[in-house]
């Protein structure tokens, strides 16, 4: 039946929408996903970090039921809402940053960051933005221009929109250091662009599809300076790192500085669409009346669930459970290293962690390691996502509600699968 639908599939589906799996779910509870063939997962890809509070919670149901019953639509320009400004509200407040804050609503991640965009560029009357390499911002034009990885996200696309550069994002892993980033972005500002003419630098917090490295505490600190001294907004992406996946709300309060615009998405409502802008209130009223907005931006459907995720990561301490889980897996992948020589890091701020493989003989990295473990673990039921600019990296994405015996029952599967990718 699944290679049937699998043919269906790619029969009827472009194929530039890929797939990471062959399984077709069926139903999904908390940590885990049944297919249709009945098998039953473990699933540590949250649908790419969206599911923070586990599929289905609860609470979050209950949210978007009792909206459902009241109103779907009315498009937030035309007849607004209580839910979506008191959302705001909420988001004003716990983003990183002093003095009065306002919000948009929008329905993906690109958008948040192509609304970013907008915002700084309007706020400051510049047009260039710089990103990192191995940074991920969406597949829209502006969100792949600033991508810091060719392939797939720019293959085939023709030319980019313009001012966007580029620069080296700092990974000592990978010989990269805070010194040599920040220097390249100088020449950057000596060789290439005009800081004034800069509107914003974008990052994020901790790199997602890029890799799972997390900008050094450092580099944050001497960024916010460099955009300090030349007038240029510093814009956190965390669409990724959002929503207790670092064992903080948002990964920029690992930080001692704040940006200016935070781009937030996925794990924000908990498997409904929805993404945000917050920023400081001056920078955020840039844009004229009508300026910013969409059909279906902050759909209550979306702003309702929103508000049961934020309730539940307090109510059930998920940004405690998340460091708590976080070093579990750690631990439980350093005793591996012992027997995997492959394994050339362990890491990540709370529950955003990755672990990352070489080849032992070239000390290349080995994106085949890294998919024969994923490959591995899909057969013995566990669903885990690779990612990094060179493909060598497993990411772990899972609910942070999972229960403990199906978080151990995980670690005994990934573990497994780790030694048997050595065969
Ligand atoms: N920014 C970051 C940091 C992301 O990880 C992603 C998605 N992986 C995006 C932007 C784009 O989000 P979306 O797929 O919802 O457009």
């Amino acid at each position: 039946m699944t290679t049937k639908l699998s043919e269906r599939r790619a029969a009827a589906i472009a194929r530039g929408v890929g797939v990471t799996t062959q399984i077709f779910a069926e139903k999904a509870l908390n940590a885990e996903l049944w297919d249709s063939e009945g098998r039953r997962y473990i699933d540590f890809a949250s649908g790419i970090a969206v599911l923070n509070t586990g599929h289905r919670h609860p609470k979050v149901i209950d949210a978007v039921k009792e909206q459902i019953d009241r109103f779907t639509h009315t498009c937030h320009q035309v007849v607004p809402y209580e839910n979506y400004v008191a959302l705001a509200e909420r988001l004003n407040a716990l983003v990183p940053g002093k003095g009065p804050k306002k919000t948009v609503f929008v329905t993906t991640g690109a958008e948040a960051v192509e609304n970013a965009v907008k915002i700084a560029r309007s706020a400051t009357g510049r047009s260039a933005v710089i990103a990192f390499s191995g940074g991920f911002h969406g597949r829209t034009f502006m969100g792949m221009a600033l991508t810091g990885k060719v392939a797939p996200y720019k293959l085939s696309f023709g030319s980019m929109p313009g001012d966007v550069f580029h620069a080296p994002f700092p990974v000592p892993l990978h010989g990269i250091s805070v010194e040599q980033s920040l220097a390249a972005l100088d020449r950057l500002f000596k060789a290439d662009v005009d800081p004034a003419r800069v509107a914003a630098i974008i990052l994020e917090p901790v790199q997602g599809e890029g890799g799972f490295y997390e900008a050094p505490r450092d580099f944050m600190r001497r960024l916010r300076e460099v955009c300090d001294k030349h007038g240029i907004l510093l814009i956190a992406d965390e669409v990724q790192t959002g929503f207790a996946r670092t064992g903080k709300m948002l990964a920029m309060e690992h930080h001692d500085v704040a940006p200016d615009l935070t781009t937030m998405a996925k794990s924000l409502a908990g498997g409904f669409p929805l993404s945000a802008v917050t920023g400081r209130a001056d920078i955020m009223d840039g844009p004229a009346a009508g300026g910013l907005g969409g059909t279906y931006g902050g759909s209550p459907i979306g702003i309702a669930a929103a508000h049961a995720v934020l309730d539940v990561i307090e109510e059930e301490g998920l940004c405690d459970r998340a460091n708590l889980l976080g070093s579990r897996l750690k631990q439980s992948l350093e005793s591996l290293r012992d027997d995997v020589p492959e394994i050339i890091d362990v890491r990540g701020p709370g529950f955003m962690n990755a672990v990352e493989f070489n080849d032992v003989k070239s000390g290349e990295p080995s994106p085949d390691f890294a998919n024969r473990v994923r490959v591995k673990a899909l057969e013995k039921g566990l669903i885990l996502l690779t990612c990094g600019v060179y493909g060598n990296v497993i990411r772990f994405l899972s609910p942070i509600t999972i229960q403990d015996e199906v978080f151990s029952e995980a670690l005994g599967i990934l573990g497994s699968s780790i030694r048997e990718a050595r065969a």
